[in-house]
């Protein structure tokens, strides 16, 4: 067998055409706000790609780059400022932050109601208790969005997701869960993994380690690549070792073009989401 690829390119594009319609009706257009402290380079590109792709839908953007040595003061004090100012809809922290930062302090500023990243304490909590958070993370949204496109069933489904990060491993066990499937999470101490991934219809891997092939896979799963990191001749690559899985399972999400697009328009989906209950509309 050969897998059908999870185009999450293809599937983006599709998705925020829709939302770029929607935005075209607005009255007043929704605000990104971003926070990137440093230069890191790689955050420099996601921030680049989060901010272009939302002028492309229509959204409008702020962005602050405070140098790596920024204060907790500093940055508490300019979050404070988009909480208070009416015409911000979303605040996004680009992590991580650079060490002498506590990222939860940081985080945990934010109005929930502006928690596009959906990583507070205030939205988590209302994720994990089942009372409809203002955001969830955007690569949960993602996942969740991609695999609904192709109609892929989850209610009842053994996921294993591997990886148990507060940005992507739990938020996305949550959603399974939300979605009546019956949910594993697996992580570094997990013992036997392989034969834990071979009970799964679908295997979610976020662990930026090559971790996944055919061989422990079972026949028909579905594979969502949510790794990426580059090998050591600098090529971009995922979790998953894509040749020997796609002859196994029924999808796969590849890497580039999965996961990563997906993710984007997630963040871009919270946003309009958050436009919406904080205008009441
Ligand atoms: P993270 O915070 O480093 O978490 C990695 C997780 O993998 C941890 O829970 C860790 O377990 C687990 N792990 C490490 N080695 C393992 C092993 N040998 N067996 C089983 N589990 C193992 O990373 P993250 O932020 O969740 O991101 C994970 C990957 O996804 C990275 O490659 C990242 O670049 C990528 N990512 C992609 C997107 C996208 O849009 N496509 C978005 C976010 C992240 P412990 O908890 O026990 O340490």
């Amino acid at each position: 067998m050969t897998a059908e690829i999870l185009d999450g390119k293809k599937t983006s594009q599709k998705l925020l055409q829709q939302l770029q319609d929607e935005v075209k009706g607005l009255m007043h257009k929704p605000i990104l706000a971003i926070l990137l402290v440093g230069e890191n380079q790689a955050s420099k590109i996601y921030v680049n790609a989060k901010l272009k792709k939302a002028a492309e839908i229509g959204f409008e953007t702020v962005f602050k780059n405070f140098p790596a040595d920024a204060t907790e003061d500093e940055i508490v004090k300019q979050i404070t400022e988009w909480n208070n100012d009416k015409t911000i809809t979303g605040i996004l922290v680009q992590l991580p932050l650079p060490k002498h930062l506590d990222e939860h302090l940081i985080l945990n500023k934010i109005d929930p109601i502006k928690d596009v990243d959906g990583l507070t304490v205030h939205n988590t909590g209302r994720f994990y208790s089942g009372q409809n958070p203002f955001a969830i993370p955007c690569t949960t949204r993602g996942i969740i969005m991609l695999l609904k496109e192709y109609n892929i069933e989850l209610e009842g489904k053994n996921v294993v997701v591997i990886g148990r990060s507060n940005l992507v491993g739990k938020p996305t066990a949550q959603a399974f869960l939300y979605e009546n499937a019956t949910v594993t999470i697996c992580h570094s101490k997990t013992r036997d993994l392989e034969s834990i991934i071979k009970t799964a219809d679908i295997v979610v891997s976020a662990v930026g380690e090559k971790i996944v092939n055919g061989k422990i896979l079972k026949n028909n799963c579905v594979v969502v690549d949510v790794g990426i990191f580059r090998t050591p001749d600098g090529k971009i690559t995922g979790d998953v070792e894509f040749e020997s899985a796609s002859q196994v399972a029924s999808y796969i999400s590849p890497v580039p073009g999965g996961v990563g697009p997906m993710t984007i328009t997630g963040l871009m989906f919270n946003l309009m989401n958050l436009y919406l209950i904080q205008t009441g509309a």
